[in-house]
């Protein structure tokens, strides 16, 4: 069980460019074939300075959420995120995490539904990355709310447990993935938070 879990840890250390080129070269066209099948643009990474984001080998179950769904993470961030999420209750500040590991299946589908519903691929790609691309796949990120706050939304900046985040968020090893005006053609997400790679 030991053995284990220090795999899990190795392996969750190990950034997309530090994978060995075979495998992720295998990735990338596992990736590329569900671009192709959703008509998202073959330039779509280049052009928007995106770096491919390696699924997770191993995620851990840290909560369960209100509808019953399990919100996963890698193990080295779930043990920040824990060490976070305690450290602000004693500050009496509420981090509620909403959204954690995603799947590149999961997050296809996510696209799929959407298209689903008419909304058009370009609108779809600023709210949502390209399967591949999101920054969840890696177990390292974490949309946070707080109480009387709805999940992923711009008042999220306004409320107390934003100005916590930006004031302990590094300490913890976190950092705000898409600022305001982010050079990847995300809308500015207060609540997405990671867990900087070297941690
Ligand atoms: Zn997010």
């Amino acid at each position: 069980m030991r053995d284990h879990v220090d795999q899990h840890l190795q392996h969750d250390n190990l950034q997309g460019s530090n994978l060995p080129n075979h495998i992720q070269q295998r990735y990338q066209r596992r990736i590329d074939l569900i671009h192709a099948e959703l008509n998202i643009h073959p330039d779509y990474a280049n052009s928007r300075n995106l770096p491919l984001q390696i699924e997770a080998a191993t995620t851990i179950i840290v909560a369960t959420d209100n509808t019953g769904k399990t919100l996963r993470l890698s193990p080295v961030t779930q043990s920040a995120w824990c060490k976070m999420q305690a450290s602000a209750e004693r500050e009496n500040i509420k981090l509620i995490m909403v959204s954690g590991y995603r799947s590149v299946e999961y997050q296809r589908e996510l696209i799929v539904n959407k298209r689903t519903k008419g909304q058009p691929l370009e609108k779809i790609l600023q709210v949502l990355a390209a399967p591949g691309y999101s920054e969840h796949h890696t177990g390292r990120a974490i949309d946070l709310t707080t109480t009387d706050c709805p999940p992923c939304v711009e008042y999220f900046e306004k409320t107390n447990a934003y100005t916590w985040l930006q004031n302990n968020a590094a300490n913890f090893g976190f950092s705000l993935s898409y600022p305001r005006d982010n050079p990847y053609g995300f809308i500015y997400e207060p609540w997405h938070w990671s867990l900087r790679e070297d941690k």
